[in-house]
């Protein structure tokens, strides 16, 4: 990874032959790559927008296989204050169904989860900048240019994990849903209800998921028509109201809630169901939300963007290029693509709302088999597939 101007020490890094890589972004995926890649001695630098820790769009609930991959790759969860999730409940208005879930889920803040892993990444040897913007991504003979603001860094390849946010030349189709989400602390009896269970209500113009993260604290993470949040505005008391006129249930819910933040954070236009099916370079490798972004209520997001970390580490160490670890990833996604594709059409549509509970409540283990075909599968491998050169895909 070259810096060309200034300082003059990473000069060194460009005239490298293989090994330097940078991860540009230290969400999970580009953490993931970066830590995969240290731990086996090669020489990575990861570039990092947010000077500080921050607080992300997201449900919070990890399922099975992230907590799988993250136990891969170091992380104690039930150290960090995860909580346990056994149990799913769909609602609509005042209706619900439950059923258990098919794994153990848990719950556990963003805030916690992001950063430790860039420490681990640190940790195991990869260097980490914090509060650096990447403007661009380009390939040049025999490596890549990253570039910021002001500065100009050469690597032998990189790895694109900007998640939500797009750099200018990869650009992705937007979808017209706004994504929220906001910590709260419930009274006692509201909380009760949340124990072991993550919950998503559906509402007239969107979804809303509930789930207790660490120190009893409570994650509502929901998405919105842009239309509805136009008409009822971004402030959280009136989406409270919005939400307690849609349902009862959640108006019980929140009924004395404290909200941690003044107002929630949000982020527009979340391109659902995207495929990054073209290859960028040789030696740029799409990961997370970067390569494919998952329907929310599927809560599998984390684990795509982890493990597509650690298969392009892989794919580095074996020596394969960004175009064939593509080719397998989405390979791999497609199935779980189009389930999710399929159930998302039943949350988008308001009509189908009471039907599905109903369903649901009649059918407990169609819950169970939606929730097992709208993940990814395979993590036998990464167990097992450890070392160098080995590939996971
Ligand atoms: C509403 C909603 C709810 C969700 N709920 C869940 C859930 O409950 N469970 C689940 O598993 N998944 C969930 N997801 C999906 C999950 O949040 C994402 O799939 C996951 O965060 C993707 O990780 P990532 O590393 O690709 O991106 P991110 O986590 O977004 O990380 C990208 C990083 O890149 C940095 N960055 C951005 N631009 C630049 C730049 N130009 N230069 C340098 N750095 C940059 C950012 O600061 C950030 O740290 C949800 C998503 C949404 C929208």
């Amino acid at each position: 990874m070259g810096e060309v101007d200034p300082p003059p020490r990473k000069c060194l890094y460009s005239l490298m032959a293989d090994g330097p890589f940078i991860a540009v972004g230290g969400g999970l995926a580009g953490a993931a790559f970066a830590l995969e890649l240290a731990r086996n001695g090669e020489d990575v630098l990861v570039l990092e927008s947010t000077a500080q820790p921050k607080h992300k769009v997201c449900g919070e609930f990890l399922s099975a296989e992230v907590q799988t991959l993250l136990d891969y790759l170091g992380l104690d969860l039930k150290a960090m204050g995860a909580t346990s999730v056994g149990r799913f409940r769909l609602a609509a208005g005042n209706r619900c169904a439950e059923a258990p879930l098919p794994f153990r889920g848990a719950g556990l803040s963003r805030f916690r989860l992001d950063q430790s892993l860039l420490q681990a990444a640190e940790a195991a040897g990869a260097e980490v900048r914090r509060g650096i913007a990447v403007s661009s991504i380009e390939p040049t003979a025999g490596g890549v240019t990253v570039k910021t603001g002001s500065r100009v860094f050469r690597a032998s390849g990189a790895a694109l994990a900007t998640g939500k946010h797009n750099l200018r030349a990869f650009p992705r189709r937007p979808s017209g849903m706004v994504g929220f989400k906001l910590q709260l602390r419930l009274q006692p009896e509201a909380l009760r209800t949340l124990h072991d269970v993550v919950q998503i209500l559906m509402f007239d113009g969107g979804y809303i998921g509930a789930c207790i993260i660490e120190d009893e604290l409570v994650t509502l993470c929901w998405v919105m028509r842009p239309a509805l949040v136009q008409r009822i505005g971004p402030a959280w008391h009136s989406q409270a109201a919005y939400f307690s006129a849609q349902s009862e249930m959640l108006g019980d819910l929140l009924a004395g809630a404290r909200p941690e933040w003044d107002k929630p954070i949000a982020i527009a236009g979340i391109p659902y169901g995207y495929l990054r099916r073209q290859p960028i370079a040789s030696n740029i490798f799409p990961l997370g939300d970067q390569l494919a972004v998952i329907p929310s209520f599927t809560g599998d997001g984390m684990a795509i963007a982890v493990f597509s970390g650690i298969a392009a580490a892989r794919a580095v160490l074996a020596g394969d290029s960004a175009a064939t670890f593509q080719r397998r990833m989405i390979r791999r996604l497609r199935g779980q693509f189009h389930w999710a594709g399929a159930v998302n059409l039943l949350f988008e549509s308001t009509m189908m709302h009471t039907v599905s509970v109903m369903g649901a409540a009649l059918l407990p283990g169609a819950i169970t088999w939606i929730a097992n075909s709208t993940r990814i599968s395979g993590f036998e491998e990464v167990m097992a597939a450890q070392g160098p050169g080995r590939r996971l895909l």
